[in-house]
């Protein structure tokens, strides 16, 4: 029989968000912990994404932890974007300095997690036949952490190999010589595309939805723009809060699209093309992601370059989007990827014209036509932000299940907490800027508010919390309206969950930005957790220590 390990807190995922959750219940509460990891290592998306072209779109000095000021100084990005293995050696650099990984255990996946009211715990069992308790559990569970392969006629008579780019394998792929398919155009897709091209015999390309792909601009960090960064860390830091998408460096706009002469538009949509980067464009004008007519100007901007790369105009054309204002889907960065269709052994499928009808022993069949393949890449993205939680069975002992609760989609409060789930905290689950934010200042934010929480109610003497029903739907409401008032809905995006055939079409993340949002929480916390309710420490303290 198995033995019952006993935590003061149990978190789930050492990702950026589990990791930092574990330094501060521990390091500031002084609470015994324990995270429970899938993987074999830390790092989250940044350990599962190995593909190759895989990279952040965020720039290396903004996205990394601003919680230590020695870190900041000590770390140094060779790039202006860190591509996955700098990232992935940068969070294991912060496991090692803060000692994090006695607390941790890998290759454990949870799957059940049952809250019992009578007793203030909560019950985490693993695949692998564990179970551990604690009062408190923190979801780190991810927002794009669940692959996903579309569910096609034949997927398992194809005789080749197959790779999802979020489940790439650790040593390696070689595609030398090799007839390769990429599946999927989002931002996965077309970081690997033009590096699997350098490699493959042929690359064909199946898309589906044209995006709007922008130029990263990467190349080897600027000394003098880190040391100026470095030199006004704090500033920047304090700066992002203040701002939308939680990053540093961009003057707000001023100015709407449409008061601008279309010469003024194209100069700055130009000088934004050449320093690279997507918040430099969505920050070009204050009404872009909220006036299609303002949108407009941009798209067509980005329509002219994709023109003027690719040499083919019929090509250019399939390339070019056109169902979504830009910005509506996550903004995507590249590196080369429209040049790579000038190559002559680069080819792209239309999708949207010819669907995918089957895999067969050999390839792909289409409505079209038949191709044939050694291997497959999909890059068909994840069951984005419920996918995980879902993932696990989530319920409380009177009966109430989290996923039953979902059915309609996601209801949260501030994405951090849910109605009848007590002691249950999220890190940027549905309802907040999590993934519209620098995901990294997200996730710190939030489990700066959770250990806030939690030290109040250690000095209340309190021992559960919870959201109100009325707060949690108050909150999904105003998350609905915010979104109402922009131009996101119009996109069949996985922001609406549009990508997985079933799944509720909700707008998930909060576009408020991030500066309403901490400000809300703020808010929140100052008038005593406003909207949620407390259950008196008569029967487990918090801070409980020791196992079994
Ligand atoms: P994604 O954006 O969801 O893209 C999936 C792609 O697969 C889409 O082009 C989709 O087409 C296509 N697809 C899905 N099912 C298909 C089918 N049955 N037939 C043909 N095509 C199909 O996934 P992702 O590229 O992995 O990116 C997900 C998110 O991860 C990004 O938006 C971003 O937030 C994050 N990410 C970030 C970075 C970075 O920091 N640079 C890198 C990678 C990922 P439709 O559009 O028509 O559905």
């Amino acid at each position: 029989m198995s033995t019952v390990k006993r935590f003061d807190a149990l978190v789930v995922g050492a990702g950026v968000g589990g990791l930092y959750a574990l330094y501060r219940l521990r390091d500031k509460l002084g609470l015994n912990v324990q995270v429970l990891e899938a993987g074999g290592g830390v790092g989250g998306t940044w350990y599962w994404n190995r593909y190759p072209g895989c990279r952040c779109d965020v720039e290396s000095l903004e996205y990394s932890f601003g919680f230590d000021p020695e870190l900041e100084q000590e770390w140094s990005w060779p790039e202006r974007y860190g591509n996955q293995p700098e990232i992935l050696q940068y969070v294991n650099h912060v496991a090692d300095r803060f000692d994090l990984r006695k607390n941790i255990q890998f290759e454990t996946r949870v799957n059940h997690a049952t809250y019992e009211r009578k007793t203030n715990l909560w019950t985490l069992r693993t695949e692998s036949g564990g179970t551990f308790t604690a009062p408190v559990c923190v979801m780190a569970t991810g927002n794009l952490s669940v692959p996903r392969v579309p569910d096609f006629r034949g997927l398992e008579d194809f005789e080749g190999e197959t790779y999802h780019t979020g489940l790439w394998p650790h040593e390696g792929v070689d595609f030398n010589g090799k007839r390769v398919a990429v599946i999927g155009t989002g931002s996965s897709g077309v970081q690997t595309i033009p590096i699997i091209a350098g490699q493959a015999e042929t690359l064909t390309v199946f898309q589906r939805t044209a995006n709007y792909i922008l130029p990263a601009v990467n190349g080897p960090m600027n000394r003098e723009v880190e040391a100026q960064h470095k030199a006004t860390y704090r500033e920047h830091r304090k700066a992002a809060y203040e701002t939308p998408f939680g990053i540093s460096g961009y003057p707000p706009p001023t100015k709407s699209a449409l008061e601008a002469t279309p010469e003024e538009r194209n100069a700055l949509y130009e000088q934004k093309w050449q320093d690279g980067g997507q918040i430099s464009f969505l920050y070009a004008y204050t009404d872009i992601l909220t006036n299609d007519d303002a949108n407009k100007t941009v798209r067509e901007f980005v329509h002219g370059k994709i023109r003027s790369i690719v040499k083919d105009p019929n090509l250019a054309e399939t390339l070019c989007p056109n169902d979504h204002p830009i910005g509506t889907k996550r903004l995507v960065l590249d590196t080369g990827y429209y040049e790579t269709y000038n190559k002559q052994h680069v080819h792209l499928v239309n999708a949207r014209k010819a669907p995918i009808e089957a895999l067969t022993p050999n390839g792909i069949r289409t409505t079209e036509a038949e191709y044939a393949f050694d291997a497959i890449v999909f890059a068909t993205g994840f069951d984005a932000m419920t996918g995980a939680l879902k993932e696990i069975d989530i319920r409380a002992t009177d009966g109430r299940s989290l996923t039953q609760d979902w059915e309609a989609g996601p209801y949260t409060m501030l994405g951090i907490m849910c109605a009848g789930f007590p002691n249950m905290f999220m890190i940027t689950g549905p309802g907040s800027p999590g993934v519209k934010s620098q995901m990294i200042l997200s996730c710190e934010q939030h489990v700066d508010w959770i250990v806030d929480c939690l030290a109040y109610m250690r000095e209340n003497n309190q021992a559960a919390i919870e959201p109100t029903d009325k707060a949690q739907h108050d909150w999904t409401m105003h998350v609905k309206d915010v979104a109402d008032a922009t131009l996101y809905p119009m996109a069949a995006s996985w922001y609406m969950g549009a990508n997985i055939p079933g799944k509720p079409r909700v707008f998930m993340p909060y576009v408020g930005g991030v500066k309403r949002y901490k400000a809300k929480c703020e808010d929140v916390a100052a008038k005593g957790y406003e909207g949620f309710t407390f259950a008196a420490a008569d029967k487990q303290e918090l801070a409980m220590t020791g196992d079994d």
